[in-house]
């Protein structure tokens, strides 16, 4: 069954003093199984981030159909989406975006504490959660620090637990690796891996790093607004990764560096 149905997305930016518009989606189709771990890629200014936002329902298309489990999110109301964005999405941004005045523990469970459950009868719940997150991405230790004492590693993994504690069906992420040095990027990856086929999310990741995406089951690659090219991982992690460069370099001509 699909989880993520995009068809005919278009998104336009414009200027509403005349200025000049910007095509950043042309009218992309693509669909996402449940449970696949599909990596997006793609030369800087292809769309993959207005892509992604669209589908966080943080942004929104100019035409076009996005399904997420069947709930079509293009026609949801202010109130519906907020709803759907807490119980079906989570997010990791390059930025970490933590909260400074609260403790590592404090910043990962407050999904759950924003989705108003009731404290007492979920207080076991939540630590429950709480423990197997941060098991998963190995940060049981910094638990009590604030974001300011630990590294940005760290920092970007208290993120993707926070973004996995409310069970997403779907996570999100544009560049999960962009700030990290590459042991805490493997750390992240393999985190996601774990995520992936342990608990079964679904999720698509924008990346520009061959071996970030390598992770991945199926890459698909996009330029101009619109979809490229298709990569699925066989056996090897190695030979994808090979493959995965062979498609950006015809991608990006000369430019790879774009990337
Ligand atoms: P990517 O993430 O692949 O680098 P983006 O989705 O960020 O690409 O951008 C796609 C295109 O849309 C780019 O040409 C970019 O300049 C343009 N764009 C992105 N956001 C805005 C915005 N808020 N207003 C106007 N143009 C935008
Ligand atoms: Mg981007």
């Amino acid at each position: 069954m699909n989880l993520l149905t995009v068809k005919n997305l278009k998104k336009i930016y414009g200027s509403k003093w005349g200025g000049s518009i910007c095509h950043a989606l042309n009218g992309i189709d693509f669909e996402v199984a449940a449970g696949e771990f599909v990596g997006v890629m793609g030369p800087s200014g292809a769309g993959k981030t207005t892509l992604l936002n669209i589908i966080a329902t943080i942004d929104t298309p100019t035409s076009g159909s996005v399904r997420i489990d069947g709930t079509e999110i293009t026609s949801l109301n202010e109130t519906e989406l907020s709803d759907f964005r807490r119980t079906f999405l989570g997010f990791i941004f390059q930025d970490f975006n933590l909260l400074d005045t609260l403790t590592v523990q404090e910043n990962i469970i407050l999904p759950l504490s924003l989705a108003k459950v009731k404290a007492r009868a979920c207080a076991t719940e939540i630590e429950a959660r709480l423990e197997q997150v941060s098991v998963i991405l190995g940060i049981r230790d910094i638990l009590a620090k604030y974001p300011y004492e630990i590294s940005g590693g760290q920092k970007q993994r208290t993120a993707a637990a926070r973004a996995i504690i409310t069970k997403p069906k779907l996570i999100l992420a544009d560049e999960p690796t962009g700030a990290l040095d590459s042991k805490s990027s493997l750390e992240l990856l393999q985190a996601l891996s774990e995520i992936n086929t342990e608990n079964q999310a679904t999720i698509l990741m924008v990346t520009h790093d061959a071996f970030a995406a390598s992770f991945c089951r199926r890459i698909i690659f996009i330029k101009d607004g619109l979809l490229f090219a298709e990569l699925l991982r066989g056996d090897g992690r190695k030979e994808f990764f090979d493959k995965i460069l062979s498609v950006l370099a015809a991608l990006g001509g000369d430019n790879r560096e774009l990337f």
